[in-house]
């Protein structure tokens, strides 16, 4: 099943000194585009040969895997169900979590990620199929293993030169997994840094790695273990993480600015400026002659999203779905701050 439009473009960002290119995943489709367009192909694929008819994944309050699949889950002619996680607040997890409840979304909010696994079995036993966080299960991740063929092919026809590095958030993992998986197949020699935005690191890290293994294991099973390229291999950049999931930092918004003002592109506080801020390490800390950053952001725009008559406005939202976008404490303090208060 193909929901996105590939190739995705290969962007040069020619105004900053060293080499760095873009992969505009941002742009894998006109209403929601991003990193979800692609994982949630095979996994709504295998939603519907097993008859599934409602489906039921977990995320943040401003998850964009929730609202990718609350979109193209209704697409698929499924019912689509999601446990929500509190995060800290800001303008864009509130216009996400708007949008997804525009769409029809049903959510079950719950007080931490420690109460996801109930919550979850309780929407199973009510006959939804479970779809994995972030969509990262193996056969999410494989829709990355084909991108990396898709890149591949771009650099043997000339549109980029092979990347010393490709730089990508690192959320539930499956992105990277797949990635690092496929560029290997392909005989790239590109290390993929995966730069993680989400906690505990130690975790993500080796769910991440668990996951590029058994890509490159299905990879195997398709051309009976010939022509594997290279073992594959994923690094970890911890060095952005910040106070945590979805907490800003003063390097991602620097980053943020420069990839408005040299490549015109937007980012958000949670994945992509902490990714970007990794990426233009790199190219300043001359760690790398040619910086590939894998651009996992959705570029459409999100008024057609918050324009329907069934998106409600934030007061008139279930106050327990509405809690569950807290202010952080650095937020607070700021706030204070800014307001002359204490
Ligand atoms: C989900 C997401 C990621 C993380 O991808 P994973 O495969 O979960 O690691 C990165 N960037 C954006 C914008 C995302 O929405």
């Amino acid at each position: 099943m193909t929901i996105g439009r590939y190739p995705t473009p290969v962007q040069r960002v020619a105004s900053l000194p060293a080499g760095l290119w873009i992969k505009r995943d941002d742009r894998t489709h006109d209403v929601y585009g991003g990193n979800k367009v692609r994982k949630l192909e095979p996994i709504l694929a295998e939603a519907r040969e097993r008859g599934a008819r409602r489906i039921v994944t977990v995320g943040a309050a401003g998850s964009h895997h929730v609202l990718a699949t609350a979109y193209f889950g209704q697409q698929a002619g499924l019912e689509v169900e999601a446990v929500l996680v509190p995060q800290p607040r800001s303008a864009h997890a509130v216009q996400i979590l708007r949008a997804g409840l525009g769409l029809g979304l049903r959510a079950f909010p719950v007080r931490s990620w420690s109460a996801v696994p109930v919550a979850l079995a309780a929407r199973r036993a009510r006959g939804a199929r479970v779809v994995p966080v972030g969509g990262s299960s193996v056969s999410g991740s494989m829709a990355y293993v084909d991108a990396a063929r898709e890149l591949a092919a771009q650099v043997r026809g000339g549109e980029l030169p092979e990347p010393d590095v490709c730089v990508v958030a690192l959320g539930s993992g499956g992105t990277a997994a797949g990635l690092a998986a496929g560029l290997a197949a392909e005989g790239l020699a590109t290390r993929v840094v995966g730069v993680c935005v989400s906690e505990p690191p130690w975790l993500v890290t080796r769910a991440a790695r668990w996951l590029m293994r058994a890509c490159a294991r299905r990879i195997g099973d398709r051309c009976h273990g010939n022509d594997l390229g290279r073992p594959p291999r994923l690094d970890v950049d911890g060095r952005f993480l910040g106070d945590g999931y979805a907490y800003p930092t003063e390097a991602g918004d620097e980053a943020t600015a420069l990839a408005r003002e040299h490549a015109g592109i937007d980012l958000d506080p949670t994945y992509t400026a902490k990714t970007f801020a990794s990426a233009l390490w790199f190219v300043r800390a001359r760690r790398a002659e040619r910086v590939l950053y894998w651009h996992t952001l959705s570029s459409a725009p999100m008024e057609p999203l918050l324009e329907g008559a069934r998106c409600p406005t934030e007061e008139a939202m279930d106050p327990a779905l509405r809690a569950l976008l807290f202010l952080a404490p650095p937020v607070v303090t700021k706030l204070a701050s800014q307001t002359g208060g204490s």
